[in-house]
């Protein structure tokens, strides 16, 4: 018998295939304060600010992805606002209206993996909203970065710093930014205690200490004793004795650091967490222990360099 023809099947034209939607993710990369001196208050109620800045490696993950609809704003973290509260939300806002689109901004989801403690004066949120403009402008078709250095300075005073990273001199409200050497690297042991401190809050406490005349002494100098140009930090921090003042406890974990080998600590930015500075990393490590008995967590991170930053907090493509 003959076999029975089998029928013959055609292959379906072949259609291209849909471009995979882009996503664009960035580190967000926290920053301590190695020196923070307050000059005066300015006419427009700002504090007029002298600062060095130190990026480090801990960090935050943005994502932003196309996806039709209104902008939407993600995050698993509890407490992390998810609108125009959020620094990441008014970044978009600002680009999306400075590269001059109409309306709201739309057609994109943005992600936010939060790993840097908030209100702890480690630039969070400042941080994710300069790796937003970043990620952002990518998605939506290119910024020169002199437009996205003028929309940072606009979303807060921090966040300028974010663009460049590394050891830098911050003037004005902490926006103007200069860079310096960088600082060799460092281990850092940053120690949250088991509260917040906001910015407003710190702030307002240096605002009533002055004007009650509470003359608390300047911190100790303490000049880090590596092969480095700058004097400009110099570990002293204006808002620190306000905020210890209220929170004994910071002058208790700054004094643990010191004794557990730190080559220098202070509380930094707006607090509440304080720093230590150790030359090795084996020193940072030892150190953890007894400020994790002592304070609930210690996190070990390191200084990173301009160029190291650079590298690390350049916007990555994905295809999903
Ligand atoms: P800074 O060092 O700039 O003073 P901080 O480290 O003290 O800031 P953030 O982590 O920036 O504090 O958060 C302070 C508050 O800002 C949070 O409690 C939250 O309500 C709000 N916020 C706005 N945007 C963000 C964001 N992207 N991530 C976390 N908090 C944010």
């Amino acid at each position: 018998m003959k076999p029975r023809r089998q029928p013959v099947k055609r292959a379906a034209p072949r259609r291209a295939p849909a471009p995979a939607p882009r996503r664009i993710a960035a580190r967000a990369h926290a920053k301590v304060n190695l020196d923070l001196r307050v000059l005066g208050t300015r006419a427009d109620g700002y504090h007029e600010l002298r600062t060095v800045f130190q990026t480090i490696d801990l960090h935050d993950m943005l994502t932003a992805q196309e996806k039709p609809g209104p902008f939407v704003l993600k995050c698993r973290t509890p407490g992390v606002p998810l609108d125009d509260r959020n620094l990441v939300w008014r970044a978009g806002a600002a680009l999306w209206k400075a590269l001059g689109r109409a309306g709201d901004p739309a057609d994109t989801l943005v992600t936010i993996e939060k790993a840097i403690p908030m209100q702890a004066g480690l630039g969070g949120g400042s941080a994710d909203a300069a790796a937003a403009l970043q990620v952002l402008a990518r998605l939506w078709g290119g910024a020169p970065l002199s437009l996205l250095r003028e929309v940072a300075s606009g979303v807060g005073s921090d966040t300028p710093f974010f663009l460049s990273g590394g050891t830098a001199l911050g003037l004005g409200r902490g926006e103007e930014i200069y860079p310096l050497v960088d600082l060799p690297r460092h281990w850092v042991l940053l120690v949250r205690p088991p509260f917040g401190v906001s910015t407003a809050e710190a702030y307002s406490w240096y605002d009533d200490d002055r004007a009650a005349g509470v003359r608390e002494p300047r911190g100790e100098l303490q000049i880090l004793p590596v092969p480095w140009p700058s004097r400009a930090a110099q570990m002293v921090n204006d808002l620190e004795p306000p905020v210890m003042r209220r929170h004994p406890e910071i002058g208790t974990i700054k004094a643990a650091l010191r004794e557990a080998g730190a080559v220098a600590a202070a509380m930094s930015g707006s607090g509440s967490a304080i720093f230590g500075l150790f030359r090795t990393r084996p020193g940072a490590v030892r150190a953890m222990r007894p400020l994790a008995k002592l304070a609930g967590s210690a996190v070990l991170s390191r200084t990173l360099s301009r160029a190291e930053y650079e590298a690390r907090a350049r916007p990555i493509l994905r295809r999903v």
